[in-house]
């Protein structure tokens, strides 16, 4: 096991002197993986500095601001096995997280009947509140309050110390395109999606053991469609369509739906999320965004019966959404490079997976 406050040992004319050196961290990516691994090292005494490529913490659990309300980008919700997070979520997320009674249907055929409802005893549904960014952004302000949290900082490539061999230095590089090069860590963990990891890997000519493990992981794209019918809130007319607020589908094009608006303190105006099937995604991950738009909001009404025309339609890809081979272990730690990767694809293709697999790095670490 590695230390956080490391001994080492000088020797003086007078003395053999004893010098607490702090172990310095550069964590790439600020989604729930790199966050928690982030300040559970820093709770046990080492010195973090995130760096994250967006201009906000959160990565994946993301939420847009829109006119009509907000609306969850990227993860819907998520479930709680692991007793850690739901110490977690009691003791640190505060009201940033909250119960989402989803009222969800197991599955829907292609014209949006049901084939099969969901279970009674069904898994609590999680959401951020008042947006699923919000739980990140909670958990990022001891980060954010030491100063450790460096937005817009993409790390392009990670190399050796210029003056201390045995250290790195971390390039980085913000939305203008100002590059910076950041020196003296002891370490650096990836928290990034591993198809981002490989692209920084080689452009660092790092052609560590690492990089092969990462011919392992399988993850897909997923093409996310959203809608608001602000004309739906009027008297008598509270929702447009089904009586339900989330669904699988099996209709070809799309996986999932989700009316924003049943979820906890969001705005009351009609908002559905659309998340295309991931062979759908893969088969159009090339389409221009109003393209694929289209043919998603097709789908919608074909399901939903909601013919009605948005006020809003668009479109987030997401290149990396969900694992579907992961890593087979909970992190990836090579003591003999002082270098690491955790992140959701480790273990699968849930917020709880990015979760342990960003607390076991840095327990293995402190
Ligand atoms: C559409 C969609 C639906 C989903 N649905 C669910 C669901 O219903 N339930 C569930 O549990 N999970 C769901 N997930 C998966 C869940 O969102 C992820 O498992 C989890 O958020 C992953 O967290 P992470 O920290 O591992 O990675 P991320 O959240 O991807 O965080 C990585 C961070 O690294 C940053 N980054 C990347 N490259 C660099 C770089 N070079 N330099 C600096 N920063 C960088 C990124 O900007 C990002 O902020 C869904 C995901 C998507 C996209």
């Amino acid at each position: 096991m590695t230390l956080c406050r490391r001994t080492t040992t000088t020797t003086s004319s007078a003395a053999t002197t004893a010098v607490a050196a702090t172990r310095r961290f550069a964590i790439v990516g600020a989604g729930i993986a790199g966050l928690v691994c982030a300040r559970t090292l820093m709770q046990a005494g080492c010195d973090v500095q995130v760096h994250e490529s967006a201009s906000q913490p959160g990565g994946r659990l993301a939420t847009l601001e829109t006119p009509f309300g907000n609306f969850d980008t990227g993860t819907q919700y998520f479930t709680v096995r692991d007793s850690r997070l739901t110490l977690a979520l009691e003791r640190t997320a505060h009201d940033a997280a909250r119960r989402w009674s989803a009222n969800a249907v197991r599955v829907l055929d292609a014209q949006g009947r049901v084939i099969e409802a969901a279970p009674a005893s069904h898994e609590a549904h999680w959401v951020g509140h008042p947006g699923m960014a919000a739980l990140p952004l909670c958990w990022a302000r001891p980060l954010i309050g030491q100063g450790r949290l460096y937005t817009d900082s993409r790390v392009t490539a990670v190399q050796r110390d210029a003056i201390h061999a045995n250290r790195w230095q971390i390039h980085t590089e913000n939305a203008q395109g100002e590059a910076r090069v950041l020196g003296g860590f002891d370490a650096v963990i990836f928290a990034t999606p591993h198809s981002r990891l490989r692209e920084v890997l080689l452009k660092s000519a790092l052609h560590i053991p690492l990089l092969k493990e990462l011919d392992r992981v399988d993850a897909a794209p997923c093409w996310t469609l959203l809608l608001a019918f602000p004309n739906a809130v009027q008297p008598g007319l509270q929702t447009l369509g089904p009586q339900w607020n989330a669904a699988y589908s099996t209709h070809h094009r799309v996986a999932w739906l989700a009316r924003e608006s049943s979820k906890p303190g969001r705005a009351p105006i009609e908002r559905w999320t659309v998340q295309a099937s991931t062979a759908w995604s893969r088969e159009h991950q090339s389409d221009d965004a109003e393209r694929a738009a289209a043919k998603l909001l097709k789908a919608f009404g074909e399901i939903t019966g909601i013919r009605a025309t948005p006020a809003m339609a668009q479109t987030v890809f997401w290149r990396d959404a969900q694992t579907l081979q992961p890593l087979g272990q909970s992190f990836v730690w090579d003591a003999a490079l002082n270098l690491g990767a955790c992140g959701d694809w480790c273990l699968g293709r849930r917020v709880e997976d990015a979760f342990v697999s960003g607390l076991e790095l840095a327990l293995h670490l402190a």
